[in-house]
């Protein structure tokens, strides 16, 4: 059974639960001929990674208009109130199964049909994928990005 490792736990672990049950089954079901696995590259972004990933064109918006930039006002006991950073998007590719070597010429469209299959088991609705997003003119498929249908919250 492949595993994420402590770093990518981390990231998916800033996803919405509805990712996160849905990418834990993506890495049962995704088992590519290259003997490698499901790797987690991105899950919530801050303000500086995120008009990184804009200004290096991974990203077709900067902070805070991703999907991967989402955070909540928690209410806590009393009158406190604390903001929660969540993810309502995540980039993932292929790797070994060590996790040390990712593979950017990942076998997109069998990922992709391993994370909806893997939706349809947790009965949640991903947005169509790819997205495309335009920079300078230029199209870019977003591959690695995945989201919920409704990433609005
Ligand atoms: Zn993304």
């Amino acid at each position: 059974m492949p595993q994420f490792r402590r770093v990518e736990r981390e990231r998916l672990n800033t996803c919405h639960p509805s990712i996160i049950r849905v990418v834990t089954r993506a890495l049962e079901l995704f088992c590519p001929a290259s003997g490698g696995r499901l790797f987690v590259v991105d899950g919530w972004r801050g303000e500086r990674k995120q008009n990184a990933c804009y200004a290096d064109g991974t990203s077709g918006v900067q902070w805070p208009d991703s999907p991967h930039n989402k955070i909540a006002s928690h209410t806590l006991p009393g009158d406190g109130a604390a903001l929660i950073p969540y993810s309502l998007a995540v980039d993932l590719c292929e790797s070994d199964q060590a996790g040390s070597v990712l593979v950017w010429d990942t076998e997109w469209d069998y990922l992709a049909i391993r994370m909806f299959q893997a939706a349809r088991e947790c009965d949640v609705e991903l947005h169509p994928w790819p997205i495309v997003f335009v920079r300078h003119g230029r199209e870019t498929k977003d591959l690695p990005h995945f989201q919920l249908a409704d990433s609005n919250g």
